[in-house]
């Protein structure tokens, strides 16, 4: 479903057959130049849909120049590299997406990092594989393509008579990115704010270093400080309210941090451990996938912090209270 949302400025909003049902992509005109931003979710029919949406508004698809990527999640990039093979159209994404994407498509080093990743923090053989399987699927998605075109913190892009900036929102995946349309006061957010739940953080199990929460918490601050008056997401409804919507994020990750902190105390627990005593074992396997991921960018900012300890017995990390 294609919407024009102002002037030359169109929202597409594509299927998706998990969680969030949607995903949104956003198209900008220019006379009979296009330039997308995110892509949607490579599945059986997908392209077709975009093409006919992009034919419905009065352009074709190989009217499309330029393809802006907020990050490389399977359900925003997957289609970009099908779209360059049609249109030549030149992509661009931040230097730390590219090499996210990249440490995914090497199949084997993903798959062992993943394993030693998920054992570490005491998930069953048999929960690891199906994990890996998961992740084989998603790269099996994921169109190849190739840029040398890299977003730069801050910068100013023009295309036309649009002009926005590139704002930098680590978090939600490392190599997030923002789009600010300053006069407009749009911001495209990809899923670094949406408007019903909070964007999901996980793990980079590629970068032992990345703190996905204190990130995260310090991209909204970047945010608070932008001219927005409306939020495009990725998914769901626009928004504005900006000001509001981060207290109520910021709000939900201290309560859940604190939530995860009760569950630690004196008995050594893996994070797997934790997420089946808070978020309950009876979830697909999946969800219980996402459970632990949640858990883990909890535990381990409670540990910076000093209020909890981790103690690894054979290959396995367990957690107490200090
Ligand atoms: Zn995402």
């Amino acid at each position: 479903m294609i919407t024009e949302i102002s002037a030359n400025f169109y929202r597409i909003t594509l299927r998706m057959p998990y969680r969030l049902r949607h995903v949104h992509a956003y198209l900008l005109a220019q006379d009979k130049k296009l330039a997308l931003f995110d892509t949607g979710l490579n599945i059986p029919g997908a392209y077709e849909t975009l093409e006919k949406d992009v034919t419905g508004a009065g352009f074709s698809i190989n009217d499309i120049r330029h393809i802006f990527l907020t990050h490389v999640h399977t359900d925003h990039c997957s289609m970009a590299g099908i779209l360059q093979k049609k249109t030549d159209a030149k992509i661009y994404v931040s230097a730390a997406a590219l090499i996210e994407y990249k440490h995914f498509r090497q199949a084997d080093s993903a798959v062992s990092l993943a394993r030693q990743f998920y054992s570490r923090h005491g998930m069953s053989a048999h929960e690891i594989e199906m994990v890996i399987e998961e992740y084989e699927d998603m790269r099996g998605i994921i169109a190849e393509f190739d840029t040398k075109d890299f977003l730069l913190n801050n910068e100013v892009r023009e295309f036309g008579d649009w002009k926005f900036e590139v704002i930098f929102t680590p978090g939600h995946a490392t190599g997030h990115v923002c789009f600010l349309f300053r006069k407009e006061g749009i911001l495209l957010a990809g899923d670094h704010i949406l408007p019903y739940i909070a964007p999901s953080l996980s793990p980079n199990i590629f970068d032992d270093n990345f703190r996905p929460l204190q990130t995260y918490l310090d991209s909204l601050n970047v945010i608070e400080k932008l001219p927005i008056a409306t939020i495009y997401p990725g998914h769901g409804n626009s928004f504005g309210g900006v000001s509001e919507r981060l207290s109520e994020i910021r709000d939900h990750h201290a309560q859940r941090k604190q939530l995860i902190f009760g569950f630690v105390n004196e008995i050594p627990k893996t994070t797997y451990t934790l997420a089946n005593e808070i978020f309950g074992s009876n979830m697909p396997d999946f969800e219980k996938f996402l459970a632990l991921n949640e858990t883990f960018v909890y535990l381990q900012e409670l540990k910076f912090e000093g209020r909890i300890k981790e103690k690894m017995d054979g290959k396995v990390l367990f957690y107490t209270t200090c």
